[in-house]
């Protein structure tokens, strides 16, 4: 058992159904044939009836025990063992392919073979082969199969897998039979649910809420969407829970609207109090304009960021900050705990967005907003984890064209970028690194920034590692005709007068990646350009990537295209890690495993 522990360590898995899906990637077949098949290896009973030397080679003959057919076979490097081996009247299992020659049944260089009538399975895993059939003949039974909730057929074909009695049994034209990976596919979803199922841990809820909405919704200049609307109708729900904290991640598009999901939620949180983290200043500073905009006056609101807070976060009904609230030892316990453009925090802060909920026996409802769609396949399994709302559609829908184009298409890029900066618009252009490097066909953002001065007024830079990004940001959004920068400007912060942008080297990124670019532009409804720019011809990816603009369709194109190879920069997320589910295609299969998991 000790040993066993250390084996699955070293697999790497943790439940009996982790083990019945490693599946041997061939066997090893020794049962007899009975009657020879032709083109295929055979093992069949036969007894030597002549054998002698010709030109250099033995010629030995069988008669098959079977049939009394005869079968004829050459041996090329003749030793005496062959000799002594296959001496007149001596009887084997010849193992090899047989062929037909007019007739007669050939079989060259058979084996005489002694282990007989087994199909061994071969396991491709770190461990030695013994030790993975010896665990897997240990637990995988079919009454420990059915002990995890399988049924009869699922069983049966796990058994089959491991255990065939024939290959006929397994293997369709040379590999699984179809009827049983789809078994596969279901037993993946399943073990992958249930695993999730299990570390799902609710807490009991510090104040169940119900506040009034309707004094915000009513003062807004629009009217919510019906998915803005479904969204928080769920999260009244939620909140007016007494015996368990809200776990929810609402996930829409860039420009879904998602900050009105935030405000609405604070309205329901009063007279308790509600915080909202972001992932930077800029993006903190700019939701707290637009909770002061449209939260009623009454609503005490509070910014908190390093060096430059705003108002009483101690008194606040609602506050809003970066980082630094995690490092205000006085910040008041809050009912509702709200993250937003969660994606953007990298995996080590995500921990930390948990210290923010507390660590107390009662937890306040924690709601956290990402613009990563994903496919509704992984909204169905992580959905087993924490609640999972979707957004798919936007308020209004954005003018944004976007465009494949190569270096012959650059005059005219040109004379478009000067056309847009003579109506007060701003372009952007994205650029895949920032300083040259042998390993990329493309201009750096430092080889380029020369010539882009030299024709145009006012042209900012900015990437990733520069201190200072944040304010040139503010900057340009204020002064700038152009904007250089690398995939920084991601972080969703508002730019109305951006209607062009330039993504040089676009096949090096992932679609989702791509979409989040595309978001910056047209913002507020003028119309816009987003412009792949690539020195190969347009991919299929892109091409398709142009003619779509819902960023749930973007990840249903995303996971078509995960293997077409274009992408280098390694953005597309972390990625399959199913080997039979196929996470584009298989809705109805993990629909169906989410009913099975619950009963
Ligand atoms: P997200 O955070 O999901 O990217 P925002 O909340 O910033 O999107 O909303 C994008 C823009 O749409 C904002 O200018 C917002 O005021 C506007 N907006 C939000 N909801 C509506 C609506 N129902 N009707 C019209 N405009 C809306
Ligand atoms: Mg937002």
């Amino acid at each position: 058992m000790e040993e066993a522990k250390q084996l699955f360590k070293k697999l790497k898995i943790h439940t009996l159904l982790d083990l019945a899906l490693i599946v041997p990637s061939s066997y090893n077949d020794t049962t007899l044939t009975f009657q020879p098949e032709i083109g295929k290896v055979n093992r069949l009973e036969a007894k030597v009836i002549d054998s002698s030397m010709y030109a250099g080679k033995l010629r030995v003959r069988f008669m098959l025990t079977s049939s009394g057919r005869r079968v004829s076979s050459t041996f090329f490097r003749v030793t005496p063992y062959h000799h002594k081996l296959f001496s007149i009247g001596s009887s084997h299992i010849i193992q090899g392919r047989v062929e037909e020659y007019k007739g007669y049944l050939q079989m060259s260089q058979p084996k005489s073979i002694k282990q007989v009538g087994k199909i061994t399975p071969k396991y491709k895993t770190i461990l030695k082969e013994s030790e993975i059939s010896s665990l897997i003949e240990l637990y995988i039974s079919e009454a420990n199969l059915y002990n995890e909730g399988l049924d009869s057929k699922e069983v049966a074909t796990l058994m089959h897998i491991h255990f065939p009695k024939s290959m006929e049994d397994v293997y369709e034209n040379g590999s699984l039979k179809n009827e049983f990976i789809e078994v596969l596919k279901f037993v993946e979803a399943y073990n992958h649910l249930r695993k999730l199922r299990g570390k799902r841990v609710d807490f009991p809820v510090i104040d169940a809420l119900n506040g009034d909405i309707s004094p915000f919704v009513e003062h807004l200049p629009f009217k919510l969407t019906l998915e803005q609307q479904n969204v928080i109708g769920k999260i009244q729900k939620d909140l007016a829970r007494k015996d368990k904290a809200s776990k929810r991640m609402v996930v829409g598009d860039v420009g879904s609207g998602k900050t009105m999901v935030i405000l609405a939620s604070v309205m329901m949180a009063l007279p308790y109090k509600s915080i909202l983290m972001a992932p930077t200043s800029l993006l903190a500073l700019q939701l707290y304009e637009e909770a002061c905009k449209h939260l009623p006056k009454s609503v005490k609101i509070a910014l908190v960021m390093q060096g430059k807070d705003k108002g009483d976060y101690l008194n606040a009904d609602f506050t809003i900050g970066t980082h630094a609230l995690l490092y205000k030892d006085d910040l008041p316990k809050a009912s509702l705990v709200m993250v937003d453009e969660q994606h953007r925090f990298g995996t080590k802060q995500r921990a930390t967005l948990e210290a923010l909920v507390g660590s107390g026996e009662y937890k306040p409802h924690f709601i956290q907003f990402s613009a990563t769609p994903i496919p509704r396949t992984q909204a169905m399994m992580d959905s087993e984890l924490l609640d999972v709302s979707l957004i798919t559609t936007t308020p209004f829908e954005r003018e944004v064209l976007t465009q494949t184009i190569t270096k012959p298409d650059f005059p005219n890029l040109l004379t478009h970028i000067k056309d847009e900066i003579a109506q007060k618009h701003q372009v952007l252009i994205i650029y895949p690194l920032v300083e040259y490097s042998s390993e990329v066909p493309y201009l750096s953002l430092e080889e380029s920034r020369g010539f882009w001065e030299s024709k145009f007024d006012n042209v900012y830079v900015t990437h990733g590692k520069d201190k200072h990004k944040e304010d040139v940001l503010l900057k340009f959004r204020e002064n700038g005709n152009i904007l250089l920068a690398t995939t920084v400007v991601e972080v969703g912060i508002s730019l109305p007068r951006l209607t062009l942008m330039v993504i040089v080297g676009a096949e090096r990124l992932g679609l989702a990646t791509l979409h989040q670019l595309r978001g910056r532009v047209g913002r507020n409804g003028l119309k816009s350009w987003c412009y792949l720019y690539s020195n190969f011809k347009a991919s299929e990816r892109l091409t398709q990537f142009s003619q779509t603009t819902n960023g749930f369709d973007i990840a249903k194109l995303d996971l078509k295209f995960r293997d077409s190879g274009d992408i280098l920069d390694g953005t597309i997320q972390s990625g399959q890690k199913f080997k039979w589910l196929d996470m584009g295609e298989d809705e109805k299969i993990i629909s169906y495993a989410k009913l099975r998991v619950r009963t």
